[in-house]
């Protein structure tokens, strides 16, 4: 691709929340600085702004973050309102809209930024794979090739890849049974199961298995849904109360069982309070991730390993309309929850799928769908371009292999250098973070790369 020698190029790899949030950020702030830039977005997927979670055109699919949360821009809270306001949507801030409306949100803002900063930027759209990334190259760039062959270089590449794929768990004949479904969030991959009528097994029991069981029950038909602790999310409040600030010893905490402690109490004494744990929760939030990288590596695994999975389902909730949802359905046995690790689940000649939990309970369905959530990087596939960075040591794996190791967003190289050129955002930091795959927090992080690019140049 052509390259003007005095424009510099960023290349920003997945068109998903991040990588929007990213471009129109970039824009706005290379207008501010009057910096003349190239910025090439990639990814094969047909929008941008959709990625994994706002995709679908389940109207029931909402964002589990009320709309006050979710604007673009980190200093104009009242962005998304009103856009939505201007589309027709009367809706306050702690309102919960369709996921759909948010990816379409992004595409539009992201629209716009281009438009009003078509005097600076150039913005090319390719629609492809990045499977390889190298740096430098001989003239100190970074080469990103993409699956159908093309070559583009860049000055500064952001990784703004999304969480890695899971499904570590699934055997290959489990993977390779036609009634099985890795991806549920893939365009069209629910369809065969929407149109059928035998029951449905979902393996996990969060969000995404959340969403599933409104989309998939219909009379007849029994969706189960599977975990270890058979909890599910906990639900947002009818009327949500603010949030209230961490209080100032809870941040200081090195040791992980005083820290469950001081968060136990902290949601206790909330909830004696003012009736409600969230405001709470909602108030440890912004200070998540200076905890976590204040502690140790044996501390932050043992955190992993006892007390995450009760965190995540007060942590990440559900919006009271999907809750009712859900109840309803538990209530006249459209749903059914089971508790336990599966055992087993192997393909039977019919087409089905029989189940064993550990309990020794056993389960017959038509459908099995992975609702575990995603993976890591480091079992990113052979010929992927996570694999190629971990590969060529400019990427290595992230504290107790969670995403990759960065500083501030770069990333860091075997020898713990952090990149000038690879940058990555959201779900790759989590090592680094923790606390970094939703929209508050990966946009205050999109603000911050696009200003720290462009200043970069100057
Ligand atoms: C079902 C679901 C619902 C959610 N709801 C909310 C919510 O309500 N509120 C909230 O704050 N958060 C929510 N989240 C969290 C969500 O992960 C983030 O909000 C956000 O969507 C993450 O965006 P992303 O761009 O990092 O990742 P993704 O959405 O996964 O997008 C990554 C993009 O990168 C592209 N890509 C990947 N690799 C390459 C490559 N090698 N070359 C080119 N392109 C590539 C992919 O095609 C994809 O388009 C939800 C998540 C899920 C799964």
């Amino acid at each position: 691709m052509e390259v003007s020698p005095v424009r510099p190029v960023v290349v920003v790899v997945g068109a998903g929340a991040a990588g929007t949030l990213v471009a129109l950020h970039v824009c706005d702030a290379a207008v501010r600085a009057g910096q003349p830039l190239d910025l090439v977005l990639v990814d094969p997927a047909p929008e941008a702004g959709r990625g994994t979670a706002y995709g679908s055109r389940d109207p029931r699919h909402l964002l589990n973050t009320p709309v006050g949360a979710m604007s673009c821009r980190p200093d104009d809270p009242g962005h998304f309102r009103r856009w939505l306001c201007r589309h027709d949507e009367q809706v306050g801030d702690g309102d919960f809209v369709s996921r759909y409306r948010f990816g379409s949100y992004l595409g539009d803002t992201l629209g716009r930024a281009v438009i009003g900063a078509r005097e600076t930027v150039r913005v090319r759209r390719l629609r492809a794979e990045a499977v390889r990334c190298d740096w430098p190259d001989p003239a100190g760039r970074a080469a990103l090739l993409l699956a159908d062959g093309r070559l583009v270089h860049a000055d500064r590449v952001v990784l703004a890849t999304g969480p890695a794929e899971g499904g570590g768990w699934i055997p290959q004949e489990l993977r390779e049974a036609p009634g099985f479904l890795a991806r549920p969030w893939q365009t069209g991959a629910l369809d065969a199961v929407a149109a059928a009528r035998d029951d449905v097994l979902l393996v996990g029991a969060g969000l995404t298995a959340v969403d599933l069981a409104m989309t998939l029950a219909r009379p007849g038909r029994t969706v189960h849904a599977v975990s270890r602790t058979g909890l599910l999310p906990a639900r947002h409040a009818d009327v949500p109360l603010p949030p209230v600030p961490c209080p100032p010893g809870l941040t200081a905490e090195r040791s992980p069982g005083r820290l469950r402690a001081a968060v136990a109490r902290h949601l206790a004494g909330q909830r004696r309070e003012s009736g409600d744990w969230r405001p709470a929760m909602d108030g440890l939030r912004p200070v998540v991730s200076r905890v976590w990288q204040g502690l140790g590596a044996a501390e932050k695994a043992e955190l992993m390993a006892h007390g995450m999975t009760r965190w995540n389902t007060l942590r990440h909730r559900m919006p009271p309309a999907t809750a009712r949802t859900v109840q309803r359905l538990e209530a006249t046995g459209g749903l059914r929850r089971h508790t336990g690790r599966i055992s087993s689940v192997s393909p039977l000649e019919t087409g089905s799928f029989a189940t064993v939990l550990a309990d020794g309970a056993r389960l017959t369905t038509g459908w099995v769908v992975d609702c575990t959530g995603p993976g890591s990087e480091t079992d990113a596939a052979p010929g992927s371009l996570w694999r190629s960075l971990l590969d060529s040591g400019l990427a290595v794996p992230g504290p107790l292999g969670l995403g990759v190791a960065t500083e501030e967003g770069r990333l860091l190289d075997e020898q713990g250098t952090a990149s000038r050129a690879l940058h990555t955002l959201g779900a790759p930091r989590r090592g680094e973070l923790w606390e970094t795959t939703a929209i508050p927090e990966i946009r205050v992080q999109a603000a911050a790369l696009a200003d720290a690019l462009v200043v970069s140049y100057r």
